[in-house]
């Protein structure tokens, strides 16, 4: 297997061919392939299934010496190089999962020159030892994989990955592909600084997935919408249901069972039997839903996963690619259905508020979460928005909610003035469901408590429904005219002042009232 580049086949389609048993590269790969088998420095951007592993795995056969893989994903690894052994590769890993005698050896045939490839984790990589090793070892690559935990900005900082820096100051000759699945512009000018990369070539394939249906949904019963939703669109369907907390977990999985579905609850404080378990059930069965939290997920390759739902925010619109990445690996029509509200967002404001990070993490948490908002309350297609987000220009899909049933729009001058009013007048302090009973004029314990009946503004706001009101009051948020305070309680915004007055017009995207489940069926 230890080839040395011969000049007369193309070597890398060979290999590809030989080796992997495909007939032909993919998108990028080639050109990947071929600068770093050249000795190129690579960062390499590509969505989740988009071939990543052959970028480097072909140019660590190609080159003399043994490919060295950082990655921080353990089961990954594994899989990784039972597949390539499989395939006649000389491929090992080091991890702490691994018994000492065991790692001696692979040691040994490290410096023997006996191994393809070598994964490692990042912790290991950096210890005295192992890097005495590849001092003596020829080292043919070194491919850093999830190459975005380098990257306080992205969503996955590991602090090891940050000493990986070390690889270009010890052995500068020897080439660097760095790759990610999630990047957004931010986060790659982070990779190339950390990784010192500035003379890499970078590149980015399009991160659309265009057979995934984007579609989100404004809380009302999520429960009841989540089901209406597969029952109307995915019967029988394998999907992962996203929720924030371990509690919500187990309760919508049991409240799934109860409605006859094959679901089945998946967090980090369920035991490992337990996890592993439910775990098979999903890779192997046919029409297992997972009820999960973000624990669920990483690194696992189910093809036919055919809706991702989110019952809560995620944390960011890198993270939510990722996790709507799970759906639809194998290319058919699949959905990504997400059910929001503003009380998610004045959540995920207090998790931010009251966390312990530093003003500078809080800063880029709130600016991630902002973008998020940006992509809910999307005037228009959802992807360009999730798209210009990685730094790609589209056009409108045709395959997201906004595009296949446009919003329409009214003029919602008046109720936003009327809605600005109401939050002035009551002090800036309540959330929306108080300043909603405010504006209908109704006399709740809590009005009457503050007096708010007395409000100039009381029952002024009856010909507008309760729904239409709170998504106005998210869009004023998405707009920055109205800001949330850390227990959810609305203030007015400097912008929103011409508003106040009567200078400006807000034109508001009319909610769709009473959609079953909100997602149209995708034909198969
Ligand atoms: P990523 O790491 O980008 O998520 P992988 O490297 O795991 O993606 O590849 C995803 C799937 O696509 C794997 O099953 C892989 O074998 C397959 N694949 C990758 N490149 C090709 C190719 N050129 N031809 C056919 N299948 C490919
Ligand atoms: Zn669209």
């Amino acid at each position: 297997m230890n080839s040395t580049p011969v000049a007369s086949a193309p070597p890398a389609l060979d290999t590809l061919r030989h080796v992997f048993g495909y007939p032909a590269f993919r998108g990028q790969q080639q050109a990947i392939v071929e600068h770093v088998a050249g000795g190129g420095d690579a960062l390499v951007l590509m969505p989740t299934g988009g071939g990543k592993s052959l970028c480097y795995q072909i140019p660590s056969l190609l080159r003399d010496g043994c490919g060295i893989v950082v990655s921080p994903l353990i089961a990954l690894m594994q899989d990784q190089v039972s597949a390539l052994k499989l395939l006649g590769v000389r491929a090992a890993f080091l991890n702490s999962s691994l018994p000492l005698e065991h790692a001696s050896v692979i040691e040994r045939e490290l410096l023997e020159g006996e191994l393809d490839m070598l994964y490692v984790a990042p912790e290991r990589l950096m210890t005295p030892r192992f890097q005495q090793l590849l001092g003596q070892a020829r080292i043919a690559l070194f491919a850093i994989d999830e190459a975005h935990c380098v990257s306080q900005w992205g969503h996955d900082f590991r602090p090891e990955y940050i000493q990986l820096s070390v690889l270009h100051e010890r052995f500068p000759d020897i080439p660097r592909v760095a790759l990610t699945a999630t990047a957004d512009n931010a986060t790659r000018a982070e990779i190339i600084e950390r990784l010192q990369l500035q003379h890499a070539e970078v590149f980015l394939s399009s991160f659309d997935r265009p057979n995934i249906r984007y579609t989100v949904v404004e809380k009302d019963n999520p429960r009841k919408q989540l089901l209406r939703f597969i029952r109307s669109t995915h019967d029988g369907d394998s999907g992962i249901v996203y929720c924030l907390s371990r509690k919500k977990v187990e309760e919508t999985a049991k409240w799934l069972r109860s409605e006859g579905l094959n679901a089945y609850p998946y967090h980090a404080g369920l035991d490992a039997e337990t996890r592993a378990t439910h775990q098979h059930k999903f890779i192997r069965g046919e029409g297992v839903i997972m009820v999960a939290t973000v624990a669920f997920g990483m690194g696992i390759d189910k093809p036919d996963v055919r809706f991702v739902a989110h019952l809560d925010l995620p944390k960011s619109l890198e993270a939510y690619y990722q996790e709507t990445g799970r759906a639809g690996r194998d290319s058919l029509p699949s959905n990504a259905w997400m059910a929001y509200g503003l009380q998610d967002l004045v959540l995920q404001r207090e998790m931010i508020e009251q966390s312990q990070a530093p003003d500078e993490v809080k800063r880029v948490e709130r600016q991630k979460l902002d973008a998020l908002l940006g992509y809910c309350e999307a005037p228009a297609c959802r992807r360009e928005v999730l798209l210009r987000y990685f730094g790609e220009e589209s056009t409108p899909c045709g395959n997201c909610d906004m595009c296949l049933n446009p919003p329409q729009t009214w003029d919602a001058s008046v109720a936003a003035q009327q809605a600005l009013s109401t939050i002035y007048r009551s002090g800036q302090r309540y959330g929306a469901a108080h300043l909603i009973d405010i504006l209908q004029g109704r006399e709740t314990p809590k009005v009457i408590e503050r007096g708010h009946q007395h409000l100039s503004t009381f029952g002024i706001g009856k010909t507008v429904s309760d729904v239409q009101w709170s998504s106005l009051l998210r869009q004023m948020v998405a707009q920055g005219l109205i800001g949330v305070n850390e227990h959810g309680g609305l203030l007015l915004l400097e912008p929103c002042r011409p508003i106040l007055r009567g200078e400006a017009s807000f034109m508001a995207r009319k909610v769709r009232e009473a959609t079953p489940g909100g997602a149209t069926s995708v034909r198969r």
